[in-house]
């Protein structure tokens, strides 16, 4: 029987294939008493050795594929399964307590991972996580359990998740991804954002996906409009098949007309157009051709999915090469914002309570100068190889951005104390992401050379809606006027101190918002690749003067619906106008 859900479409375009259950896998892990201990022993050796080849495996495979440093993690995992406390543990449980291996080990993995995740540093909760992964393997072997793993996918499919964390989602065997489908998420969240960027149809916050799906099921994912079929009668199979191809003709056509079009409005005002990058394989010189340049490059990636550190060498040659294939055009290059959502998501063991309010970004690199002032080095360094600017995400304040310049100056002092070349003139940016950053918008353009206006988490913050959870999605609102007014404020904030104002979340990708934006006195947008076109068309639509003109009247609403109605309504007209 052909079920449907109505789930958040996230990721546009439409996807038709067999399903494969992602996730932590319920283990049913048996109790009871052995009666032989060495044989117990043994088998206990043998799933050690079983999962050493595996992960042998897997290194060959990811570093010939994706290179060395990607494949370091299993090098990693290599490591903790050979720990010797662990297995002097198990040693000892065996002895004194004589029950079976697959308990004893589930046991261990709890209690390890657990108390990794109650230490206070990120790099602890990832080693819970990798701790986590290395155990249930050998748990998976023990208990004759095949266990997933997305890198590697022998054949194309769809990906059918309670949760997908953004680590997970950026180790994905993209060749292979079809689709994907959630229980939960939201629109803003990291995975969201990935899914896009990687052009993959995706729906979120299904509530029961992964309950109704069975391995193999065939399925149609809607990302566009947020539909997801299981196990389809053979109509819909047969629209759905029809609706893809017509769907990718017209997708084809529309990016070819969007990007043909000036990126300036109708009476000459240049709104660049910019993307946001993620990772590396994003940045290609076709890239260039398509966008004013990168607006947001979330570098957090390069610092995901591996054991160690990014090296300070290993930052450069990725900062420079972007900046070497962007030039003359801007690659604005964030610093690290690890935490909130970009953590292990699906470990589910207790991280901080609140992780989106907690230690992440700034604050993070604030008291870990030896990571951030390594990732500054890189950056400086990167800088005589285009147009490299930098941006802090989650500033709240005047404090905080005068604490990161003084890191910024003793970077500076360093490299020419050595004599190492940087541009001296590199612009440096504050993200307004915070509410309390808008209120002093007016102090902090006093100093910085430019804001962005990151909307996923000012959205998040203002509203006190959690952008990653899909049961107040419908309440993660960029229509509200609240939102409008700040984004006001912080263009209004900017254009005194004559420095100029950008948006790189979201709603930058969003065409139905273009113009408000534009009149609201934003100068420029920044997005995922696959919105660009779409944007791109209607900047050109827009005439300043009736931009501003629009902003004012949305300005004076007092509700999220008139001011919905009124977006849709004015982008209809406008359809229509230039059909
Ligand atoms: C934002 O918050 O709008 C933003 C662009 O940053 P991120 O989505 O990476 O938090
Ligand atoms: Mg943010």
């Amino acid at each position: 029987m052909e079920i449907a859900l109505r789930g958040i479409g996230v990721s546009p375009g439409i996807a038709i294939g067999p399903a494969l259950n992602f996730g932590v896998r319920s283990l049913d892990v048996p109790k009871y008493q052995v009666k032989d201990k060495e044989a117990e022993r043994q088998r206990f050796h043998r799933a050690v050795e079983a999962v050493r080849k595996e992960l042998q495996d897997l290194y060959d495979r990811t570093s010939r594929g994706l290179g060395a440093h990607h494949a370091d993690i299993f090098k990693a995992h290599q490591m903790l399964l050979d720990d010797v406390t662990l297995h002097q543990e198990f040693e000892s449980r065996l002895e004194s307590e004589g029950l079976n291996a697959e308990y004893i080990v589930d046991d261990l993995i709890v209690r390890y991972s657990k108390m990794l995740t109650t230490v206070d540093d990120p790099l602890f909760r990832e080693r819970a996580q990798d701790f986590f992964d290395v155990g249930t393997r050998v748990l998976g072997h023990l208990l004759n359990t095949e266990l997933d793993n997305l890198e590697h996918l022998e054949r194309p499919c769809i990906i059918v998740a309670h949760d997908l964390s953004p680590s997970d989602t950026a180790k994905m065997d993209l060749a292979n991804v079809l689709g994907i489908a959630t229980d939960v998420s939201g629109p803003t969240s990291h995975t969201a954002i990935l899914a896009r960027a990687f052009q993959v149809p995706a729906v979120v916050g299904l509530k029961y996906v992964g309950a109704h799906t069975l391995p193999g099921d065939t399925m149609i994912i809607d990302g566009t409009r947020g539909y997801v079929f299981i196990r389809p009668d053979e109509e819909t199979l047969r629209k759905f098949a029809a609706e893809r191809e017509h769907d990718v003709v017209r997708r084809h056509s529309a990016m070819v007309a969007g990007l043909a079009r000036p990126s300036s409005t109708l009476d000459g005002f240049e709104i660049p157009t910019m993307v946001n990058v993620e990772l590396p394989v994003e940045i290609t010189p076709e890239l260039k051709t398509k966008a004013q340049g990168i607006g947001l490059y979330r570098t957090e990636y390069i610092f995901l999915n591996r054991s160690s550190l990014p090296t300070e060498e290993e930052q450069f040659a990725a900062y420079s090469s972007v900046a070497e294939i962007m030039k003359p055009a801007p690659a604005i290059l964030r610093t690290l914002d690890i935490g909130g959502d970009k953590f292990v998501s699906h470990l589910q063991l207790a991280e901080e309570i609140n992780p989106q309010l907690g230690w992440r970004a700034i604050r993070f690199c604030l008291e870990r100068p030896d990571i951030f002032k390594a990732q500054l080095r890189a950056m400086l360094r990167a800088s005589v190889h285009g147009n490299v600017q930098i941006m802090f995400p989650l500033i709240s304040g005047v404090d905080e951005l005068l604490r990161v310049k003084e890191v910024v100056r003793e970077v500076c002092n360093d490299l020419e104390r050595r004599g190492i070349a940087f541009d001296r003139q590199v612009k440096l940016g504050s993200m307004i992401e915070v509410p309390s950053a808008v209120a002093v918008a007016d102090l902090l353009a006093r100093e910085c050379d430019f804001f962005s206006i990151g909307t996923n988490d000012l959205i998040q913050y203002s509203l006190a809606v959690d952008r990653v959870n899909e049961k107040i999605a419908h309440m993660y609102e960029p229509a509200h006027p609240a939102i409008l007014r700040m984004i006001r404020q912080t263009a209004r904030a900017a254009r005194a101190a004559h420095i100029p104002c950008g948006i790189c979340g979201e709603v930058a990708g969003d065409p139905l918002f273009t113009e408000v934006l534009i009149g609201l006195g934003v100068n420029s947008l920044s997005m995922s690749a696959v919105a660009l076109p779409g944007v791109r068309a209607e900047v050109a639509k827009t005439r300043m003067s009736s931009a501003k003109q629009f902003a004012r009247q949305l300005l004076g609403q007092t509700s999220v619906h008139t001011v919905r109605a009124m977006l849709n309504q004015r982008f209809k007209e406008r359809q229509q106008s230039s059909e």
